[in-house]
């Protein structure tokens, strides 16, 4: 189960073998390509080893990657939240032991980037409770030796503060080039406390193995393409970023912890994996899981919840559509309420009724121009928390303003009124 076995049961793939730029050049051909096929950058000017990306930017190659279908996406995922599994401890088998991070095709996205960042670096951390956290950070090439690591308040941030409280660096792992699947389980934030490595392995029915550090005892996927030790450092701290996010807008630069490296280690060929930042695969690998999460939250107040999605225009973070069976005229915006208290990121909701396609936008908009009445259905929560990639929030205290609507029929008037009208029966010429 790695990223190479993935790799060879794929048939949508693109290779490249002319030598490309990882300064701008690969990037600009991952957004050219962004939803479409994987790719693969088999010759990287001046380095060695070669790229993929794409693998989950696709919704169908996110499902298939865990074995679900968009049917039972949402009880696969929660199944594995709530029931994660321990992974089994096998020996180390990377090849390559380095020094530091000189061998690896780091990649320069946009123009007015801070340098070259690592972005599908899964990294790990133990508190000093005895739990694992696996959470995906950007990292900022600073030397060969060094990054910046971008840490926003949530689990890895909390146990960072444990280690900065006792004066000491906190020892990590950063896995580069894994099976999707892992990506996905480490993306299903359960609560604090739970590996996420974990969950991935529910997800994986117990075939992911993991394998002790040699600068740690930390346990990381064993058959990662590159594993990176180090430390983010308690007392040294830079300029992260400019950086361009999941809303292809630039973040703002804050200061962040240093991370430095102690040993990389790898496959003797690693496929060294890269995540477009603001890319689709970036946006559903974010947005996916949360939706999981929501559809939990919202089936406890609503019992049948037909879906939920991220839209992409909404980067598959801010934005979402909420189909559910109504049972009562109040069910609209309970689901609302449910909705935002289950992803506190979200800014925006449209509930509809079941019989809406929520992959058809046309359609929401239709239920939003037909059942939907501005001074009765609408929802306005100021000064919430909100996320800090909205860079028309308060980006610095977190705050944001949520708006709900509820765009499913009202029970006051003849439901017959806002059903669609049907064919009658007839004969349609092809
Ligand atoms: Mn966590």
């Amino acid at each position: 189960m790695s990223l190479r076995d993935y790799l060879r049961g794929e048939n949508d793939i693109l290779e490249f073998q002319e030598e490309l730029s990882p300064k701008y050049e690969i990037p600009a051909i991952m957004e050219k390509y962004d939803g479409g096929p994987i790719l693969l950058f088999n010759k990287v000017k001046g380095k060695l080893l070669s790229i993929a990306s794409g693998i989950c930017g696709k919704r169908e190659r996110v499902l298939k990657s865990i074995n679900a279908t968009k049917y039972n996406y949402y009880e696969k995922m929660i199944d594995a939240i709530n029931n994660p599994l321990k992974p089994k401890i096998v020996n180390s088998n990377f090849e390559i032991e380095e020094e530091d991070l000189s061998s690896l095709p780091i990649l320069t996205h946009y123009e007015r980037d801070a340098g070259p960042y690592i972005t599908s670096g899964i990294v790990i951390a133990k508190s000093k409770f005895g739990f694992q956290n696996a959470s995906i950070h950007r990292l900022l090439l600073l030397d060969k030796k060094h990054m910046a690591i971008r840490i926003v308040p949530r689990h890895l941030y909390a146990i960072y503060q444990e280690a900065k409280k006792n004066e000491e660096d906190l020892k990590i792992a950063i896995v580069i080039g894994v099976h999707p699947a892992v990506l996905v389980g480490v993306n299903t934030s359960p609560k604090y406390g739970v590996d996420e490595l974990w969950v991935a392995n529910r997800l994986m029915n117990g075939e992911l193995k993991v394998v002790e550090c040699k600068t740690s005892d930390l346990l990381v996927p064993a058959d990662a393409e590159i594993l990176i030790e180090g430390v983010i450092k308690k007392d040294e701290f830079v300029d992260e970023g400019p950086f361009v996010d999941i809303t292809g807008t630039y973040d703002i630069v804050r200061k962040q912890p240093v991370v430095e490296i102690k040993k990389v280690l790898r496959r003797r060929d690693a496929i060294y994996y890269a995540i477009l930042p603001g890319g689709l695969e970036h946006k559903l690998l974010m947005g996916m899981p949360k939706e999981a999460k929501m559809y939990d939250a919202i089936s406890k107040i609503i019992p049948e919840v037909k879906g939920v999605r991220l839209t992409i225009g909404g980067c598959c973070w801010f934005n979402a559509i909420v189909s559910i069976k109504k049972q009562s005229e109040g069910d609209g915006k309970s689901a609302i309420l449910a909705a935002f208290g289950s992803n506190p990121s979200l800014k925006h909701v449209v509930v509809v009724d079941e019989d809406i396609d929520i992959d058809d936008m046309n359609e929401v908009e239709w239920a939003i121009a037909t059942r939907f009445q501005g001074d009765e259905d609408l929802i306005i929560v100021r000064n919430a928390r909100g996320s800090s990639l909205d860079p028309s929030s308060d980006q610095e205290r977190l705050i944001t303003c949520k708006v709900g609507i509820d765009a499913t029929i009202p029970w006051n008037k003849p439901r017959e009124k806002f059903e669609k009208a049907k064919w009658g029966n007839r004969n349609v010429p092809h």
